[in-house]
């Protein structure tokens, strides 16, 4: 089966091509090709490669009023781009879905009453969800009646128990749709799977706290391979400190603002684009710079590094007091999987819960490893985070369920 993948984000869409035969690889495959288009103003930078390592690069301007996927795809499958992504004969194409509300635990064959309810949540998730709507609607255009499957990011955390998701804020907000969703749950889950098979065992009783640290930063409390809490809430912007999002904050310092003038367009933006480690640092969003800023004796690079560190080891607690104990802590995404600083700074006030890092396997890349000292008790992994994999392979279950039964 060939499973078209298509990962929206607010001004990038990745995609890619997987191939699962009849029975399900243990570990994820090489996809036959991936591409990427990064949108910065009216021009878009495209890159694709396969599974043989060919590569294909473009510069081109933005059309107005096409679709991110259009415009990637379209361009993937021009004549030009052929060597790297000649198209194929697709069986169905998973779409990641940001949000879907307290309406979808699973993945979900795409009917119109399932867009009609994307498209509901898309109040919810203002720059996910009409971007993916977008590219459902470019393969209905391009593929006809090939079947399509949502993912949502926040499926995964549907199991939350009702203290963890209901909000202390007036009652009614539940009624409202108000309430803890949570976010980045396709990788939290795949973290916590590839977790208990490293540890050689089933999900079965084990306490699991998974690290997903990249653009977007949150945990999540795994419990017998449910998720009991996560960091992020209503929306992507509760929880840890992120790349240029505040995280938490004292929800007095909006109202405050907006008593003097902001709107809520004003905090938006300041909130999600302005803050973080971009605006404590005033150099870069970007961990990798913000190290070597640090490095190089730059203050405020060092405070913004230190924040975000006090946050990353005050959340790890608060999901290890859920959990009521902890067996494996899992690194994940662009600065968990490779930044040794940050998981060495996070795990050092855990020793007292016998988390012993291994410093020498800590600084060596490599993918999906054990870094804790062989006695140490609670086993701290780096996972490659494999979002796209984990939707291809719900995809090619649901599927296989419906032809098979
Ligand atoms: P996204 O959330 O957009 O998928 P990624 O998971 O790719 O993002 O993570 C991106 C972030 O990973 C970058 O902003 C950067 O801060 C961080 N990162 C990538 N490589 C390194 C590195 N070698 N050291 C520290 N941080 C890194």
């Amino acid at each position: 089966m060939k499973i078209l993948v298509l990962n929206a984000g607010s001004s990038s869409q990745k995609t890619c091509l997987y191939r699962i035969e009849s029975v399900l690889p243990e570990h994820p495959s090489v996809p036959l090709w991936e591409g990427r288009i990064q949108l910065d103003g009216d021009q878009a930078e495209i890159r694709a490669k396969d599974s043989r390592g060919a590569t294909f690069e473009d510069s081109i301007k933005v059309q107005q009023g096409t679709s991110s996927v259009a415009q990637l795809l379209d361009n993937l499958w021009s004549q030009k781009a052929q060597a790297v992504a000649a198209p194929s004969a697709v069986d169905v194409v998973a779409h990641r879905i940001v949000n879907g509300g307290s309406e979808f635990k699973d993945p979900a064959l795409i009917t119109p009453e399932v867009k009609t309810a994307i498209a509901r949540m898309a109040s919810l998730a203002p720059l996910h969800n009409s971007v993916e709507l977008d590219g459902i609607e470019f393969i209905e255009k391009r593929f006809g009646s090939v079947p399509q499957v949502a993912v949502f990011d926040t499926g995964f955390h549907s199991s939350l128990p009702e203290p963890a998701y209901v909000y202390p804020g007036p009652y009614e907000w539940l009624a409202r749709g108000i309430r803890r969703y949570g976010f980045h749950g396709i990788n939290h889950q795949y973290c916590a799977e590839r977790a208990a098979q490293l540890l050689s065992g089933e999900l079965g009783s084990l306490k699991i706290v998974t690290c997903h640290l990249g653009n977007g930063c949150s945990l999540a409390a795994v419990h017998a391979g449910q998720s009991v809490d996560t960091t992020m809430g209503f929306t992507p912007l509760e929880g840890l400190m992120m790349g240029t999002r505040s995280g938490s904050l004292d929800p007095g310092i909006l109202t405050y603002l907006m008593r003097q003038g902001f709107t809520g367009a004003q905090l938006d933006e300041l909130l999600n684009r302005k803050s973080g480690l971009l605006a404590i640092s005033g150099i870069s969003g970007d961990m990798r710079e913000i190290v070597n800023a640090m490095k190089e004796g730059h203050p405020r690079a060092k405070l913004a590094f230190e924040i975000f560190v006090h946050r990353l080891r005050s959340c790890i607690g608060a999901m290890i007091a859920t959990l009521g104990g902890i067996d494996a802590l899992v690194f994940t995404a662009g600065i968990g999987e490779n930044s040794p600083e940050v998981r060495a700074e996070a795990c050092a006030k855990f020793g007292f819960l016998g988390v012993e890092l291994d410093s020498v396997k800590n600084a060596q890349p490599s993918q999906d490893r054990d870094i804790s000292q062989s006695d140490s008790a609670v086993r701290v992994f780096v996972v490659r985070a494999q979002e796209d994999w984990a939707m291809a392979k719900a995809a090619w279950k649901l599927l296989s369920t419906k032809v098979g039964g």
